[in-house]
């Protein structure tokens, strides 16, 4: 296998990690990462842990042409636009999260309740349903996302993008970590939200940027 080993490695693991924490469930969810002028997808139809380290599908980001491989997910276009808008992202994760589909499909936005969630991911902007992998859902998306970490889809998911793959799958994980507190702190009582003052002081720490900045470096 020729350069793309590493990357096909990358997404297989963390692939099988989506599937462990109960990020997505049966086929759905789909991930990818960029290397050079193509990106690495996964294939239509099959379950994220299923899928071999060859079985990710190469397609070229400018032209949309599947290099190698077999067809790839039905949300292609989505992941294509977010390339071809997005410099900076070269991995991009989206799942079937249950606590998130479950607080934004209620109307309810996710807030910031602890460190990790204003430092690593940031408030995401939300989209009403649109019927997925059409290309309209691709066009919002990637009008929505600006330069946030990701994008919340009511009725459908979520989707974080990363300088790598590990911390666009840290950002998903950490997303429905933040849905799951604040579905138990509304159950408790009445949730308290770090406020944008207490944000910026987490977001200012030099731990916090050093955290950050490795994250964006570290590849594995
Ligand atoms: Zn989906």
């Amino acid at each position: 296998m020729n350069g793309s080993h590493e990357v096909r490695q990358q997404l297989s693991r963390i692939a099988g990690k989506l599937c462990q924490h109960g990020l997505v469930a049966g086929p759905g969810g789909n991930i990818s990462a960029r290397e050079g002028g193509s990106m690495y997808i996964s294939p239509s139809g099959f379950a994220l842990d299923d899928i071999t380290q060859e079985g990710w599908v190469e397609v070229d980001v400018q032209s949309g042409v599947v290099v190698s491989g077999l067809r790839p997910s039905s949300e292609v276009l989505m992941h294509l636009q977010l390339y071809r808008n997005r410099p900076d992202v070269n991995a991009i994760v989206h799942t079937h999260p249950v606590y998130c589909i479950g607080v934004i499909s209620a109307g309810r936005d996710i807030p910031v309740m602890f460190a990790d969630h204003a430092a690593i991911l940031g408030d995401l902007p939300c989209l009403d349903y649109v019927l997925p992998t059409t290309a309209e859902l691709a066009d919002r998306v990637s009008q929505a996302i600006g330069s946030a970490a990701g994008v919340l889809l009511r009725n459908h998911g979520a989707i974080t993008v990363g300088a790598t793959l590990k911390e666009a799958y840290f950002r998903t994980e950490i997303l429905e970590d933040a849905a799951k507190v604040f579905v138990i702190a509304s159950l408790m009582g009445a949730p308290r939200v770090l406020s944008r003052a207490e944000c910026a002081e987490v977001q200012a720490l030099e731990s916090e940027e050093y955290r950050v900045s490795l994250l964006q470096r570290m590849k594995g």
